[in-house]
């Protein structure tokens, strides 16, 4: 609130204080109607305020829609390496893809991309097992059974 405001807001309490019977029966103070003719312009942003508005909404719409684009890209990406439904992962019974049965490994996982995406976490935790003292894995490609090695 402005200072305009208060002190209209301080004169209102003021000539209600001294003169609220006269107010009362006389009905509203003429003050108020255009005390709440300012407060309201005060809640108005102007054209201004709500085209900057507008402009920082619609930014954050094209941000939001970009990272969506992005991530289902790489969730559709990440799936189809590992053999899952992009739509659940298997979660959703009622998913019209896999009727909740889509885990990890449910579809034929695409070898090249598995190798592409999975295959240097694997590397990397066949280093990890090496430093611990394990025996290393024989391979990280998912052309051999690697589930044994990684527990
Ligand atoms: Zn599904």
């Amino acid at each position: 609130m402005d200072v305009n405001a208060e002190a209209l807001l301080r004169q209102l309490a003021h000539a209600q204080g001294s003169e609220s019977t006269e107010a009362t029966e006389a009905g509203e103070d003429p003050r108020v109607p255009l005390l709440r003719a300012l407060l309201e312009q005060q809640a108005q942003p102007d054209e201004a305020e709500r085209a900057d508005r507008r402009e920082r909404l619609r930014q954050s719409i094209a941000r939001l829609r970009a990272e969506h684009r992005a991530l289902s890209e790489t969730n559709a990406l990440l799936a189809e390496a590992l053999g899952a439904c992009d739509r659940c992962w298997g979660s959703d019974p009622e998913c019209e893809g896999c009727e909740g049965h889509g885990q990890a490994g449910h579809f034929e996982p695409d070898r090249a991309l598995f190798n592409e995406l999975v295959g240097p976490a694997l590397r990397r935790l066949a280093r990890a097992r090496t430093r611990r003292g394990a025996p290393p894995p024989t391979t990280t490609s998912c052309h051999q059974d690697d589930s044994n090695h990684l527990q």
